[in-house]
């Protein structure tokens, strides 16, 4: 047992000033991940700072016709409200995807962004990982890597990003509200959020220590069908083989707009404009989902046990594109 101080502040200036004045705490909410970091000895916080008091915790429509998702909005209550599953289905249909009834009733709309990785070595400390020990190794190259990433990775980390959640929302163009201990309000794009693994692994987003995530931010939603579709190795509480989240808006038989996320395949929450691009304007058919699956995967890198993902993924996401363009619905 590892002793900590554990401190519930209930209003936000209160934990901002308790993370300045304690650089080595962390914050939990539902604790889904946390917990078990905990447990293993991987995170060792002197000071846990509970942020599950704070008022953090309404879905409210925006002037613009979006959605502010406080960051203690729990999955289950986000995936249900009924303004996600009209608006956003592609969102409620990719939280409920993940984990369990259970854990989604307990893990926050924040905590789900900074999960991380599901990496057998990375919970393992008998192993080198980069990502747990700095400048250890990377047990995954050349080992046991069946569900590691083909993009975004480096000899330094091949770790996938585990979120069906984050996925949705990097095709929804979400933006991730903070607030830093100095008090700075911040906003950014989600895929500003990340880091790719480069040679620091271990840092995998952009937030300074004690920067918190308050919301979650949807624009109006796009027009267009939504689809989410993850491939695993059990129909449920299993992380994505691949995913992909498509939004694709389709008018006189052309392709008028798209955007596609995908989980699974890179390091990060994986959007691909480029591809995108080639979709927009063109007529929808095989051999043009084949070109877009060409595009995302052209820096793809398999490790060995993890090669299937390339034919599954360039599968996946041709069946959504037919799913999301042919004539009378999915
Ligand atoms: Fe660690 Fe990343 Fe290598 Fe897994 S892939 S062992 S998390 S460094």
């Amino acid at each position: 047992m590892i002793a900590f101080d554990y401190l519930r502040p209930h209003a936000i200036d209160t934990a901002m000033d308790a993370t300045r004045e304690r650089p080595e705490s962390r914050f939990i909410a539902g604790g889904t991940n946390m917990l078990d970091l905990m447990k293993l000895g991987i995170e060792r916080p002197r000071h846990l700072i509970d942020v599950g008091a704070l008022d953090l915790k309404t879905i409210e429509d925006t002037p613009e016709g979006g959605l502010r998702v406080g960051t203690l909005v729990t999955n289950g209550d986000l995936a249900a409200d009924p303004r996600v599953r009209a608006r956003y289905p592609v969102l409620s249909r990719a939280i409920l995807a993940g984990a369990s009834a259970q854990l989604r009733n307990k893990a926050t709309t924040g905590g789900n962004l900074l999960q991380r990785t599901r990496c057998s070595y990375f919970y393992d400390p008998a192993t080198a990982c980069n990502k747990r020990a700095p400048g250890s190794g990377c047990s995954a190259v050349g080992g046991f890597n069946r569900i590691m990433a083909i993009l975004g990775t480096s000899p330094h980390c091949i770790a996938s990003h585990p979120s069906d959640m984050a996925v949705a929302m990097r095709a929804l163009n979400a933006r991730v509200e903070t607030r830093t201990p100095a008090g700075q309000h911040r906003a950014r794009p989600l895929n500003e959020l990340y880091r790719l693994p480069g040679d620091t692994p271990h840092i995998e987003t952009q937030l300074e220590p004690g920067e918190l995530i308050t919301a979650v931010t949807l624009p109006p939603p796009p027009a267009g069908r939504q689809v989410y579709r993850k491939v695993r190795d059990r129909a449920s509480f299993a992380f994505a083989l691949v995913s992909v989240a498509g939004i694709v808006a389709v008018e006189d038989g052309r392709i008028a707009g798209a955007a596609l996320a995908f989980g699974g395949i890179g390091t990060m929450p994986w959007r691909d404009r480029t591809a995108e691009a080639l979709l927009v304007g063109a007529e929808p058919d095989r051999a043009l989902f084949v070109r877009v699956a060409d595009a995302v995967l052209a820096d793809a890198k398999g490790e060995g046990a993890n090669d299937f993902k390339l034919p599954l993924f360039r599968r996946t996401l041709i069946a959504c594109l037919s799913a999301l363009t042919k004539e009378g619905g999915q």
